[in-house]
Order: structure tokens, then C-alpha cells, then sequence
């Protein structure tokens, strides 16, 4: 489970995060929804510890800055950053080590055959395209054999392959119990995973809905209604 209660963040004059709370259950998939700016991957970094921020965060009821906290989570930042020097299969290989993770010689051989980087294993981090390392990325964070995994714009670069591969492993992840966040842009992309889904604008969260709640609705109906009603609000303000 991942809980975020009364998040602020602020960098210098700009109040990207302002007081956003919300919880993902364990085995669901949360959608962080908005335009570019809304405050998704502000969000992100600080539940993965990369950035101060105000109020708190959880992950299965820990403290997100403890190491206990960071060895149950899996992260893929919206760009890749990968080491020159170790090849592929290294990456992982330092993940297992990293994380003590039990992940098998044989799971990472079909995490890697998944995911068209099993005859790439031996290349150099720089060797890579931007959708190789988007796709290094997505194995390492799940070489952790995470209990939360955060996906940052994670379908952007990806080839249509990879994205029907990657929307598979979280449909997998999920039934596994796994609690997923994932922030987009492209509504189209997470229509048939979510759960839940935060709307975001301007550094809040303008509505959410589970998919009880959203009835019949299709994502891109409740995105446009959640921005419709807030537009209406500010014009009368
Ligand atoms: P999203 O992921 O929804 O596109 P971000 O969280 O990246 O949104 O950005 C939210 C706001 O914070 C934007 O106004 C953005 O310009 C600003 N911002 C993000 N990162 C920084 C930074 N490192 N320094 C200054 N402003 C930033």
C-alpha cells in the first residue's frame, strides 16, 4: 500500500505540489492523470526519496526515506538514466545484488527475452537507444521483486511491442498483490489498468474516481468532466 498525506513541494517560487493526499491499496493500479506541469512526477520523485518535500509518505506502512521502505519499491523515472560502463544483463545482475532480491539466472532471462533485450544483453549502457533504456529500466525496477512499483510516463518512447508487454506486467503485477502508480498523460494508454484514477492539475488533485465509481464511464469522459467543472469554477472565481 502506498499512502501520501499532505504532500507540498515547492521548487523555489513554483508550488508544484500543493497539499495532495491519496492512498493505492495493495494490488491496484492508481493513475496519476494530468497535463504536462500538473505536479505527476513531482509526486513520484518524492514518494522514490529524490526530493524534500512537506508532509508524508508511505510505503506498506513505512516511512518512505528508510532503507526498509527502499527495498520494497521499484521505480522507472520517466528518463532512463543507465551506468556507461555495465552492459544490460550487469544492470540487473547489480539490482539482485543491490536490492538482495531473489530473483532468479532464469527470471531474469525471461524478464529480458519479454522485453526483446535477451540478444542485448552484453551492450554498453551507452549503447543503447532511448527505448532500450526505457526498457533496462522497466526490468531493473522489476528485478526487485517489488511491493510498490511507480511508473513515471513509462509508455512514452516505448514500441508497440514493449507497450503491450508492459501493460501485461502490470495486469501480472497487480494480481500479485503489487501496488502500482502510474503517471500519464495519454488516457489511451492506461484504459484497460486502472483502478483508480487522480486527476491533476496545477499541483492538485481536481477529482478521483475508482472504477465503481466511474460507472460506464470511459476515462476520457471523467478526464474531461473533472477539467470541464474545474475551468467553470475559476471563471466564476
Ligand atoms: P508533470 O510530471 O505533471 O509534467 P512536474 O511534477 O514535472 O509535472 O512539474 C510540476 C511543476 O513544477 C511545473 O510547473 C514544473 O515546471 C515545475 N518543476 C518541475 N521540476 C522542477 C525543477 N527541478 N525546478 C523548478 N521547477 C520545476
Amino acid at each position: 500500500m502506498l499512502q501520501i498525506l499532505d504532500l507540498s513541494k515547492s521548487y523555489r517560487k513554483t508550488l508544484a505540489v500543493d497539499h495532495v493526499s491519496f492512498t493505492v491499496p495493495d494490488g491496484t493500479v492508481g493513475i496519476l492523470l494530468g497535463p504536462n506541469g500538473a505536479g505527476k512526477s513531482t509526486i513520484i520523485k518524492s514518494v522514490a526519496g529524490l526530493l524534500r518535500f512537506d508532509g508524508a509518505i508511505s510505503i506498506q506502512g513505512i516511512p518512505n526515506r528508510e532503507l526498509e521502505a527502499k527495498r520494497i519499491f521499484g521505480y522507472v523515472p520517466e528518463i532512463p538514466a543507465l551506468y556507461d560502463a555495465l552492459t544490460v544483463r550487469e544492470h540487473i545482475e547489480y539490482v539482485r545484488r543491490a536490492y538482495r532480491s531473489d530473483i532468479t539466472d532464469e527470471e531474469i532471462d525471461a524478464l529480458l527475452g519479454r522485453f526483446e533485450l535477451y540478444d542485448k544483453q552484453d551492450k554498453l549502457g551507452n549503447e543503447l537507444s532511448k527505448g532500450m533504456m526505457q526498457k533496462v529500466s522497466i526490468c531493473c525496477a522489476l528485478a526487485v521483486k517489488p511491493r510498490v512499483l511507480m511508473l513515471d510516463e513509462p509508455m512514452v518512447g516505448l514500441d508497440p511491442q514493449a507497450i503491450k508487454e508492459l501493460k501485461e506486467v502490470v495486469l501480472e503485477q497487480k494480481a500479485k498483490g503489487v501496488t502500482l502508480l502510474i503517471s500519464t498523460h495519454m488516457l489511451e494508454m492506461v484504459d484497460d489498468l486502472w483502478d483508480e484514477v487522480f486527476i491533476m492539475d496545477k499541483g492538485h488533485i481536481l477529482a478521483s474516481y475508482t472504477r465503481e465509481e466511474a460507472g460506464d464511464k470511459d476515462l476520457d469522459a471523467i478526464f474531461f468532466g473533472a477539467t470541464a467543472e474545474e475551468k467553470k469554477e475559476e471563471q466564476a472565481r
